[in-house]
């Protein structure tokens, strides 16, 4: 793995001793085609390089690296949580209630009116998250 210097980097960035489940898992999210993916999707991509890492190890990795500040964990109404490295940029998410394929997106406008709104609470925002649900255009095709 040629990859490994980085991955350690990032490791011990956020405070984390490195170990091979949690390089493993690292490298996974890193290099997953989907950014979005839930710890049963990160087991099976395990599974199928032949690493032996329980599915136990991974959610208890994904928790190490979520309280690290390293990853972020949605918990979607599609059932499993998922989770996406946490690059630094926020985004908000559409995901399908049929395939829980995730898009991401962000608007300029819907964050100004989110300031706004709680402002005019008082409220000084410490986060947010939006999640759109709804049928992706796949899903529309095949049932149409
Ligand atoms: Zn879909
Ligand atoms: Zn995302």
């Amino acid at each position: 793995m040629s990859e490994d210097k980085l991955e350690n980097k990032d490791l011990k960035k956020v405070g984390l001793k490195v170990t091979l489940p949690r390089l493993k898992i690292l490298g996974i999210l890193e290099n997953a085609e989907q950014r979005h993916i839930s710890a049963e999707d990160v087991y099976k991509k395990l599974l199928e390089s032949g690493d032996d890492v329980g599915l136990a190890t991974v959610y208890r990795v994904l928790t190490q690296f979520e309280a690290a500040g390293l990853v972020i964990r949605h918990r979607f109404d599609t059932g499993h949580a998922i989770f996406e490295l946490n690059e630094g940029n926020h985004h908000d998410h559409l995901v399908c209630v049929k395939c829980a394929t995730v898009a991401e997106f962000v608007d300029k406008i819907i964050e100004e009116r989110q300031i706004a709104i709680a402002d005019k609470f008082g409220f000084k925002i410490t986060e947010h998250c939006l999640y759109l649900y709804g049928v992706c255009n796949s899903c529309q095709e095949q049932t149409s």
